[in-house]
């Protein structure tokens, strides 16, 4: 048996970058992956190669800006595969314009796909998991740019900090029935959320002490661990996965 034999995961943004490598982790080691987002082809793409891989996956199209899109992913997990054990909240975008051209529109959009979304999968992830009497796990996907602002960032940083919180807030509530909450903080990832601009991907690669971009499997192995019970003494923390952009004042 693998750690993760039995349980059944919901990825959110499973279709692609740290949320793909995380579905395809979690699957290699037994867990039945739910891979939930926007891009339902991905979505179905990710799903059909853990199959292939002899694992167990279903496709589930959903808007993690929408309460009631989530609390829909959620039963419909628990209808087809009997229970629910854990919630990777990390679905996400960046919309990056200098503050005063961030409008209520460019605020909001990113607010509610990268903040609510959180609250959604943590609110009715943990209301089934008492339900159900599940003692799971809630990991949701923060960034770097929830300790350090940076420019053209204003809604980002503010959804991220907020994720933060939310992890240690939910988690302190949801101890008492067995759950936890942790968040992770990813430094620069190489997936599509950066965009094409090699200039500035290789400027971003600069601030890492290794001078290069992270791959999302180096993300995905951590929140493979943070599901797992030999994670079982952290709560409410949020683990930065960013090869030291926090720690020091590189270069
Ligand atoms: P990605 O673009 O590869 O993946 C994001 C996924 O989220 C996509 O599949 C997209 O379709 C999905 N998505 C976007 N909006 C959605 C919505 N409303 N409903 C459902 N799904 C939606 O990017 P990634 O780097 O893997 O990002 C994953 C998370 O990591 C995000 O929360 C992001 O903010 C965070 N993050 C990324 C980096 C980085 O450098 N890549 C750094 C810090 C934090």
């Amino acid at each position: 048996m693998s750690e993760h034999t039995g349980k059944v995961i919901v990825i959110t943004g499973g279709a692609s970058g740290i949320g793909k490598e995380t579905a395809l982790q979690l699957a290699a080691q037994g867990a039945t992956i739910v891979v939930a987002d926007f891009n339902e082809e991905g979505a179905k793409q990710v799903a059909a190669q853990i199959e292939a891989a002899g694992g167990k996956s279903g496709a589930y199209k959903v808007d993690v800006s929408k309460g009631d899109e989530v609390k829909a992913l959620i039963d419909w997990t628990v209808e087809k595969y009997g229970t629910f054990n854990g919630i990777f909240n990390n679905a996400g975008i960046g919309l990056v314009k200098p503050f005063l051209e961030m409008d209520p529109e460019s605020y909001h959009k990113v607010i509610d796909v990268d903040q609510h979304s959180v609250y959604y999968g943590m609110y009715y992830g943990a209301k089934k998991m008492v339900e159900l009497n599940v003692q799971g796990t809630i990991v949701n996907t923060a960034s770097i740019y929830g300790s350090v602002a940076a420019v053209g960032s204003f809604n980002y940083n503010a959804a991220k900090a907020a994720v933060v919180m939310m992890s240690k807030s939910g988690a302190l509530e949801l101890a008492e029935h067995g759950i936890r909450v942790v968040g992770v903080a990813p430094g620069f990832i190489e997936t599509p959320i950066l965009g094409n601009d090699k200039a500035m991907k290789d400027a971003l690669a600069t601030q890492h002490m290794r001078g290069e971009l992270i791959q999302p499997e180096k993300v995905a192995s951590v929140v493979t661990f943070l599901f797992s019970d030999a994670a079982s003494a952290m709560n409410g923390t949020t683990v930065a996965v960013d090869d030291g952009f926090l720690s020091f004042k590189t270069k």
